[in-house]
């Protein structure tokens, strides 16, 4: 079988070559799904959730292993890797509460008793982006399980290494044979064949808005439900009357936390005029302190970049000439580095506001008052998440209210919860992922009526 060679981008070595799959392992892995679906669908609620907190635990007794190997593969912090990690084994124990609490509904109707049930979907497809590899893959591997559907996992190719020891935990765990499949390959062939599959009743996809686009039109030749959580140019909105000192703390690691490399990255930094000065002056403390480097230093907060061709892609938006007010530091040597660079101001124009850059790029646009503050956070395709920060409480929730994104956060810049609903609006996709509104998205409605005469 051909072999995928997996790069450790800040040493640019081969640090492991998996087996590559193409149509025919992807084929098998549905048949496998299939297969394992009825006993698997048909396991008593508690017996289900009993098996997910297993796979919890197991998870979490390889908790340093799985770390290394993500930090290691998508050359994230070691700090961070183990925070996202812990992640991975909350999304199971807070699903493991779901299978016996996929409730229905009773409805009043003439002549009988009306009432519905939640049923699994089949087999679903999940194809995953290499920015979190383990984190996107179980927020979709935790509803999918919970709700009684098997699954067939495609992780991106450049990062599939945890996703396969993730196959390897859940069969130690007790999970049947053919209940998770991960086959690692190109996109463009594995991702594909899922998303055409017959037998394949749904994808849940993360990834970049270009891509997500391909598979709802492909998934539309056989009416497969699609769930997409695509690209984002989130805005991190700063009132004058802000706590401006803990608004420029913050900014550095919303936009440069996993090198830039994140859907909610908040790369549109909107500053309110009056406060400019003092805004960018913190902010340059913060971004010359940020310690970029080696993502296993227990120190480091920003490794280096995926790969060659997305530091490419992320220099094109600094051209020369380009309004470079803060640039923190990189290392030399191998390694995809790119230093934190801050663009200040930028018009609302430029390529660097319009376009979703995915590396340590920010672009400060200055803006005065609440109302020219809504419409920039507003002019954009995406709508991920986004931050509001001022004191002034009613003035935070009508703007919060009034940007059109699927997750706010005010006087912070967090996005991500295991028990609250994350996805976006426009194009940056539909449907919504962890939290109980994942569910719905793994699960088909069925209304039955009963004939009392
Ligand atoms: P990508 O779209 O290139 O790839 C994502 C996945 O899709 C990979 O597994 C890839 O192999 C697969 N794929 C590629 N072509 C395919 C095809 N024709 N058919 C089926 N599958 C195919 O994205 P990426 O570069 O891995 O990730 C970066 C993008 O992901 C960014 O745009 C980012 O914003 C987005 N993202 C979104 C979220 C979110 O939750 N909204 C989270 C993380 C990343």
């Amino acid at each position: 079988m051909a072999t995928l060679e997996v790069i450790e981008p800040a040493t640019e070595r081969v640090l492991e070559k998996v087996p590559r799959g193409g149509v025919e392992e992807i084929d098998a892995a549905v048949a496998a799904a299939r297969s394992a679906l009825p006993a698997w669908r048909d396991l008593s609620p508690s017996d289900r959730a009993q098996a997910l907190m297993r796979l919890a635990a197991a998870l979490e007794a390889r908790l340093e292993e799985l770390a290394l190997l993500e930090a290691r593969n998508a050359g994230k912090p070691i700090g961070d890797a183990r925070g996202e990690m812990a992640m991975v084994v909350d999304v199971f124990r807070y699903y493991a509460g779901a299978p016996e609490r996929l409730l229905g509904d009773t409805i009043p109707v003439a002549g009988g008793q009306a009432f519905t049930v939640r049923e699994p979907l089949g087999v679903v497809g999940l194809i995953t982006p290499w920015n979190f590899p383990l984190t996107i893959a179980a927020w979709k591997l935790g509803p999918a399980l919970a709700a009684g559907n098997t699954v067939v996992l495609k992780p991106a190719e450049l990062t599939p290494l945890t996703a396969l020891r993730f196959a390897d935990i859940a069969l130690e765990a007790g999970l049947p044979e053919g209940v998770v499949n991960v086959v690692a390959g190109p996109g463009s062939v594995c991702g594909a064949r899922l998303v055409e599959h017959p037998d394949v009743a749904k994808i849940a996809f993360t990834g970049s808005t270009e891509v997500g686009r391909s598979i709802a039109a492909g998934a539309a030749r056989t009416i497969k439900r699609v769930t997409l959580e695509l690209g984002g140019k989130s805005a991190n909105v700063v009132f004058a009357d802000a706590d401006l000192e803990a608004a420029a703390q913050a900014a550095p690691l919303a936009v440069f936390g996993n090198a830039g490399q994140d859907c909610c990255a908040r790369s549109r930094i909107l500053v309110e005029h009056s406060a400019l000065d003092r805004f960018m002056e913190a902010l340059e403390e913060a971004v010359e302190a940020l310690r970029v480097g080696d993502p296993l230093d227990e120190s480091t907060q920003m490794g280096p970049l995926i790969s060659a061709a997305r530091r490419d892609a992320v220099a094109s938006y600094v051209p020369a000439g380009a309004p470079v007010a803060i640039r923190g530091s990189a290392p030399d040597g191998p390694g995809y580095w790119f230093a934190p660079t801050v663009l200040c101001p930028v018009a609302p124009d430029d390529r660097a506001v319009r376009e979703e850059i995915f590396g340590p790029v920010a672009a400060v646009v200055p803006f005065r008052g609440e109302a020219e503050a809504v419409a920039l956070a507003n002019d954009t395709i995406y709508g991920l998440s986004g931050s509001v920060w001022t004191r002034d409480g009613a003035k935070a929730l009508r703007v919060a209210r009034g940007i059109e994104a699927g997750v706010l956060s005010i006087n912070s810049n967090t996005s991500v919860r295991v028990s609250t609903p994350f996805g976006g609006f426009k194009q940056s996709g539909y449907g919504r992922e962890l939290g109980p509104h994942a569910l719905d998205a793994y699960t088909e409605v069925k209304s039955i009526f009963y004939a009392t005469g």
